[in-house]
């Protein structure tokens, strides 16, 4: 796997969350997102190499509702850049690992995305993504 791509962060509210991250990166908002196979507002700040996305549930249901509600706001997941998703979901299945979905989905900023369970990854939410070519 590359570098961390992003740091995913639950907020109850973008726009409560939004000017608080703006002061702490010192650093403008460039892309907010609504992903609607994850059910899920997303918004991209830029920190140096890597990204922060802040997301906030599109419906009171969503699953980043469900998880403010138990854990609170806070860290989600982290991201890893792939270059080959299919391949490397494959090597991850083979090592035991829990994808949540059998197949690469459409994920925010233009990515291929596919989470792996945080029951089998050490209590942490991993996501892999892979930047989507161009349609
Ligand atoms: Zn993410």
């Amino acid at each position: 796997m590359y570098k961390i791509e992003h740091v995913g962060i639950a907020v109850k509210n973008l726009a409560d969350s939004l000017p608080l991250y703006e002061k702490l990166l010192a650093s403008e908002c460039y892309k907010l997102e609504r992903v609607e196979s994850e059910g899920v507002i997303t918004a991209f700040f830029r920190a140096g190499e890597s990204k922060i996305e802040l997301l906030e549930s599109a419906d009171p249901d969503g699953v980043i509702a469900k998880y403010i509600s138990q854990r609170g706001e806070g860290l989600h997941h982290i991201a890893f850049e792939v270059a080959d998703i299919k391949a490397e979901m494959a090597r991850l299945k083979e090592a035991g690992f829990r994808l949540l979905r059998d197949e690469p989905s459409r994920g925010a900023d233009n990515k291929w995305v596919c989470f792996i369970h945080p029951k089998s990854a050490g209590g942490v939410l991993v996501e892999l993504c892979q930047e989507r070519e161009m349609e």
